[in-house]
């Protein structure tokens, strides 16, 4: 796992809590009289309030610069103004941080509906989180429930992979333009089950020219790619990320 990987777990992790957190929500509210559910509804900003707990766009955003900058003190090529990637970063996450507000008022509307339809807690959790357990399976399977849709844990991993995937495509591009003559840029990544063809062909090409990476240097390989292109700084610092690399699965097991 790279950093990236990590950073899009533990942001999946914080949409499952959120997702839990919603069901002991839904309990507390299905007590109240149904007028005053939609009335609380109306006067908070539900979506707000997700995007608080949830550390909003911000944290991404936060992510986003800590990635940048590690990724320019790393790279002595880069050369990017800090209104260029404050733009860049500005840019990258307001897609992510409509995807979230739209997620979170997904939830609100199914919460909204449980309440009118007086659902169980079990039910409205199940229709939030699908089969998780054997109690919101039989419902589902009983057909008193559907799963609604709404972002899952592991889709909201990879939302959060992809997006910080493409910011950090997109700081490569921004890189390259000021990168000397003849820098060289490796295909950047996890290797393992999911990795496509397309991109264990990029990766096994080595330090390569910008142009030999074709249109995925900026936009990936394809949909979901988690792979970047970074400047090649010599065989040195090659060396130590794969020491690194080494150590990580070592601890891995
Ligand atoms: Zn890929």
């Amino acid at each position: 796992m790279d950093s990236i990987d990590k950073a899009a777990q533990s942001l999946g992790d914080n949409w499952n809590a959120i997702l839990h957190a919603s069901v002991e929500r839904y309990a507390k509210l299905r007590r109240l009289p149904t007028a005053q559910v939609l009335a609380i509804f109306e006067t908070v900003d539900f979506p707000d309030i997700v995007k608080q707990q949830y550390g909003g766009g911000k944290q991404a955003q936060l992510m986003g610069v800590e990635y940048a900058s590690s990724l320019l003190a790393a790279t002595p090529v880069a050369n990017i103004p800090d209104e260029v990637l404050q733009a860049l970063i500005n840019d990258s996450f307001a897609v992510y941080d409509a995807r979230l507000t739209l997620e979170a008022t997904k939830i609100k509307n199914l919460m909204i509906r449980s309440v009118v339809g007086r659902q169980s807690e079990a039910e409205f959790a199940a229709s939030l989180l699908g089969a998780e357990n054997a109690e919101y399976k039989r419902l589902i399977e009983a057909g008193q429930v559907v799963k609604a849709d709404i972002m899952t844990q592991s889709q909201a991993n990879a939302l959060a992979n992809d997006t910080l995937r493409k910011f950090s495509r997109t700081v490569s591009a921004e890189m390259a333009e000021s990168a000397p003559e003849g820098q060289l840029w490796i295909w950047d990544g996890p290797i393992d089950d999911l990795t496509s063809q397309e991109c264990l062909d990029l990766i096994a090409m080595g330090p390569s020219p910008k142009e030999a990476f074709g249109a995925a240097f900026t936009n990936g390989t394809h949909f979901g790619c988690r792979h970047d292109p970074q400047p090649y700084v010599g065989r040195a610092r090659q060396n130590k990320e794969a020491d690194a690399r080494a150590q990580e699965k070592r601890n891995e097991g």
